[in-house]
């Protein structure tokens, strides 16, 4: 899986930057809403903590519909040019799995290091069939399959990380801590940053999150089995309605009424209410299959299979 042993150790990747004196490079990927440009910033405000030039350069999609946002950071003792040149990124980090793959060939080869989340955000032009179990024009890549192929890959489950930790949104700080293992920046000076970028009152979960990071990577250094397990459990097998013991967890805060998962989920079981939020209106039909929670632009609907269902597995 990686060549690095120690947590710290930066990687090669970044290692190689210093002793060239090139600024290092790092290319943060996603779609609207998962927490890109606080990366970036957590990145930008560390490094000039420690003395560097820093050049950033973002692109926000439409956040909202979840459209793409990349930024690139670029620090050193002299950085020219804001933008990352393909091939020459020290570190890709994904928010969401597709546009990790799209933006592969930015990452610098044979040292270059690929931290991303496993979750698919999938969009709706991806899912115009809507029958029961249609193929979809999504990536199909497994994670397995892009580690064997960059210098270093850690791809795991963020998301679910974090919603065992209580805050789906802390996603991207489960990434930072991977992330951190591979830059020359102490943990705590991390964590102190971290901080200061997230929402008053989450503090503590994000510290957890970003802890969850190190300690995975920790663990997939000392055994590269363990990295891939987690990365190959993130598809869940297609089951038939009535198979299923399914539970929909819609935020309604979050919901803008937008209407994508209810014209697309494939068993038509989800309506908009009276105030224009998201319903399962037929929870029989309902068959897990989580395309509506892989296309909303708000992360309103979570997908709960009940314990009773996995254990029928
Ligand atoms: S839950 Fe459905 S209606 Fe609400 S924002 Fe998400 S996709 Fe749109
Ligand atoms: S998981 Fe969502 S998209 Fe799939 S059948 Fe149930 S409500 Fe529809």
């Amino acid at each position: 899986m990686t060549a690095d042993t120690s947590l710290d150790e930066p990687a090669e990747a970044t290692r190689e930057a210093s002793r060239a004196d090139r600024p290092t490079n790092i290319l943060i990927v996603g779609v609207g809403g998962q927490g890109v440009i606080m990366i970036s910033k957590v990145l930008a405000l560390l490094s000039q903590m420690h003395g560097a030039e820093v050049k950033q350069s973002e692109v926000h999609g439409m956040a909202k519909r979840g459209g793409v946002v990349f930024s690139h950071v670029r620090y050193g003792k002299k950085v020219w040019s804001p933008t990352i040149a393909k091939g020459e990124a020290d570190v890709l980090i994904a928010l969401e799995w597709a546009e990790g793959l799209r933006w592969l060939d930015f990452l610098r080869p044979g040292t270059g290091v690929f931290v991303s989340d496993t979750r698919k955000i999938v969009p709706p032009f991806a899912c115009r069939n809507r029958k029961f179990g249609a193929d979809r024009a999504y990536a199909k890549e497994t994670p397995a399959e892009i580690v064997s192929r960059v210098g270093n890959g850690y791809v795991l489950d963020a998301t679910g990380a974090a919603e065992d930790l209580g805050n789906t949104r802390a996603a991207n700080t489960v990434l930072l801590g991977a992330l951190s293992t591979t830059l020359e920046f102490p943990a705590e000076e991390w964590e102190n940053v971290i901080d200061q970028f997230v929402p008053k009152g989450t503090q503590e979960v994000n510290r957890e999150a970003f802890r969850y990071g190190r300690d995975w990577v920790e663990k997939a250094r000392r055994d590269p089995a363990f990295g891939l397990s987690d990365a190959n459990a993130y598809e869940a097998p297609v089951l038939l309605p009535g198979e299923v013991d399914v539970e929909l967890e819609i935020n309604e805060t979050w919901c803008k009424g937008c209407d994508i998962c209810v014209k697309l989920c494939p068993e038509r079981c989800l309506a908009l209410s009276e105030k224009h939020k998201a319903t399962l209106k037929n929870p029989a039909a309902c068959t897990g299959c989580r395309v509506c929670e892989w296309l909303c632009p708000d992360f309103a609907i979570r997908v709960k299979r009940t314990a009773a269902a996995e254990a029928a597995e």
